[in-house]
């Protein structure tokens, strides 16, 4: 069941109009200092020129802000101890606080991390099974404006955007928890060496603090991640997949679900306004799409709704030519959900004929299930702190 089950497209259009409501809070503290972290470097610049610091302070700034992972100015070697304690007085170098921390059984970790405004938001760790490595999936919003109908995020109306801090602060509080910045001998990172962006939220809803945060990430002095190894995954809001692609150019998941637009229109909202015709071309001009740089379709497999094998063959008629896979992921159940996940012999007969179709299809065995950290399952208990109208 959707919270939201009353609200219709236009009042939902209506609420993202006055987005501004849904803003992050400003870089400035309480006390007047002002968060370094999300700015660009143009901005940081632009912040030292200010206290009469040439250009090439951003630059080192830079480095030990994002590169090195310094929160302190007074760790900061290369830069003397009198402007160290100036650049203290005037600024932090913010991380999100830590509310809670749970590691699953299969030692998938999940952040409750708190912002200033006391708005909080999920973040995952997933170790990959097989390789020293693994992904941060991370939160685009608080909530989610869209109400998938098979999503815990989705009974959680929008309470805000955000901000660009906020969504790399969640990718280096993971990093500070695993000691994952370069060694004083120059080892680099590999546990926290991707980014998904499949938390909480819909982040071509938030794509302006989405750009600037991935645009912080990609940064080669700093964190350094190359593009191939962040994929933004969207329920399908068209007009914005085209300037992520043309802007940032990491890969691309879709959230697809349902190849009939009856279908889709119910359980995920979103479809009525773009149905599966404009997604999948929007799919087709993704820029960058190869067979090395396949675009990701998400599917999830609800037992009875969506499993059949006629669906199967439909998507791959539906998705034929695009260089592509098919991630299947068995729905993951939270309190008071409605669906139930497909058995094994209907996921593996989908699998088989998507397979058949020339599409790898994976199917996703949920990670970190009993910490209610794996896909759908995010939610938190903020509440919107004044009205939306
Ligand atoms: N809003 C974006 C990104 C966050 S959701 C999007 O919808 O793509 C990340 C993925 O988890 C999506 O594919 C989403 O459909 C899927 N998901 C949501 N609820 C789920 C559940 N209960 N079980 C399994 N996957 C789920
Ligand atoms: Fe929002 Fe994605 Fe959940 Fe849909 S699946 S409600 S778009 S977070």
């Amino acid at each position: 069941m959707s919270a939201t089950p009353d609200l219709t497209d236009a009042e939902r259009a209506r609420i993202l109009a006055k987005s501004a409501l849904f803003n992050p809070p400003a870089a400035q503290l309480p006390d007047g200092r002002r968060d370094l972290v999300g700015l660009t470097r143009e901005e940081l610049a632009d912040e030292l020129a200010g206290i009469g610091e040439k250009p090439f302070r951003a630059k080192q700034l830079w480095h030990w802000i994002y590169h090195q992972g310094a929160t302190d100015f007074s760790a900061m070697s290369s830069i003397a101890r009198p402007l160290q304690e100036r650049l203290a007085e005037r600024f932090v170098i913010g991380r999100p606080g830590v509310a809670t921390v749970q590691t699953s059984a299969d030692e998938t970790r999940k952040w409750l991390f708190r912002f200033r405004d006391g708005q909080e938001a999920e973040t995952v760790y997933i170790p990959d099974r097989h390789e020293d490595r693994g992904a941060v999936c991370i939160s685009s919003q608080v909530g989610c404006t869209l109400s998938c109908r098979f999503c815990h995020t989705g009974t959680q109306t929008l309470v805000r955007n955000l901000g660009a801090a906020e969504i790399v602060g969640q990718f280096m509080a993971a990093r500070d928890a695993y000691g994952e910045w370069p060694s004083p001998r120059g080892e680099t990172p590999r546990l926290l060496s991707t980014i998904v962006l499949m938390g909480m939220g819909e982040p071509l809803y938030n794509y302006e603090n989405v750009a600037r945060a991935m645009r912080i990430v990609m940064d080669g002095e700093g964190i350094g991640l190359s593009r191939r190894r962040i994929t933004l995954s969207t329920s399908g809001v068209v007009p914005m997949m085209d300037r992520c692609g043309a802007e940032l150019g990491v890969n691309l998941a879709v959230s697809l679900h349902a190849v009939r637009d009856e279908l889709r229109d119910e359980i995920v909202p979103l479809n009525r306004k773009y149905p599966i015709a404009e997604l999948i071309a929007a799919c087709r001009r993704y820029p960058g799409a190869s067979n090395a740089r396949r675009i990701t379709f998400e599917y999830i497999m609800l037992r009875g709704v969506n499993d059949s094998e006629a669906e199967a063959r439909e998507l791959v008629r539906l998705i034929a030519g695009i260089p592509a896979k098919v991630n299947l992921i068995p729905f993951n159940p939270w309190p008071g959900s409605d669906y139930r996940p497909s058995g094994r012999e209907a996921l593996e007969r989908f699998a088989a004929i998507v397979q058949s179709g020339g599409f790898a299809a994976p199917i996703r065995m949920p990670r970190g299930q009993d910490i209610l950290a794996a896909c759908g399952q995010l939610r938190t208990d903020s509440r919107r702190t004044r009205p939306a109208a």
